[in-house]
């Protein structure tokens, strides 16, 4: 390789021709420089290049992380109304109960469980989840409580339905429950119901929601009518001029089931109604 070079200008206008001389130490020491400075160059522009796609993906996520935070505070705040309003559902709930006469707190049911406060750590993820599984809890608890009490009301308002009460037809009471002088023998007898005399035609109604369980015809009671209130309670309606309903057909308290007559061994237009608990008459004067 040659240890000189030489660059010769060659001005445009005829003029004198110049001639540079120069080593090729210098002109390998130039090139070398020059490829530092393009590579220096390369590097910065590559850094500069990078560090603006960091810098505008770290303010992106900034924001965003901002933004989840404040999701994150609304959402524990959210939590703790809900809770709040668990809470105020189980104190409902435990008034409920003692109307219904029923214990307290069911076994195994806490009341309430503690509220999102009480942590410090409220933002965390962790600490929400653990906020939801809580009231998840809660409502399951709250959902069997609650069924306890319907299950006892429906009961309570299925006995209450079902337990003969009021009269059975207008009109007024001429002969008592007990033992009474027969008015065709003389003879003392029990009377087993309460006698309501009563024009012919008056509706005798069913006394409570039950069944009907018989509408027959007998020497003794004339026209008669049973209807079976389940829980061991029966009413028997007699002496009737005509029955209106037919056996295993469904009545409600207050559903006209015959009408007074004077049918079967009567002295006069009157309804002879009678209660049963578990096949023993008992005095309906009580009930009326
Ligand atoms: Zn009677």
């Amino acid at each position: 390789m040659a240890r000189r070079f030489s660059v010769i200008f060659v001005p445009e206008d005829n003029g004198h021709v110049r001639r540079v001389r120069i080593r090729s130490g210098v002109v390998k020491s130039a090139l070398c420089c020059c490829l530092i400075v393009a590579g220096l160059f390369a590097f910065f522009a590559y850094s500069y290049f990078n560090f603006t796609v960091d810098r505008d993906e770290l303010q992106r996520l900034r924001f965003a992380t901002s933004q989840q935070r404040q999701t994150l505070k609304s959402l524990v705040v959210d939590l703790e109304e809900v809770h709040q309003q668990m809470n105020a559902l189980a104190e409902t709930e435990a008034r409920v109960r003692q109307l219904a006469n029923l214990e307290a707190v069911p076994q195994g049911i806490p009341v309430a469980i503690g509220g999102i406060s009480e942590t410090g750590s409220t933002e965390t993820v962790d600490e929400i989840q653990r906020q939801i599984n809580k009231l998840q809890v809660e409502i399951e608890l709250r959902r069997q409580s609650q069924e306890g009490v319907r299950n006892l009301l429906n009961d309570q308002v299925s006995l209450s339905r079902a337990t003969p009460q009021g009269w059975p037809t207008k009109g007024w009471l001429t002969s008592y429950f007990g033992m009474r002088k027969s008015p065709f023998t003389g003879r003392r007898v029990m009377h087993e119901g309460l006698d309501i005399a009563a024009r012919v035609g008056t509706p005798v109604v069913a006394t409570a929601d039950g069944i009907v369980a018989r509408v027959k015809h007998s020497s003794d009671y004339g026209k008669m009518v049973i209807v079976d209130h389940g829980y061991g309670y029966r009413t028997i309606f007699a002496h009737n001029s005509t029955t209106l309903v037919t056996a295993g057909q469904r009545v409600k308290r207050g559903d006209i089931v015959a009408k007074v007559g004077n049918t079967g061994k009567s002295t006069g237009s009157h309804l002879h109604y009678e209660l049963r608990l578990n096949g023993v008459p008992i005095d309906p004067r009580k009930t009326l």
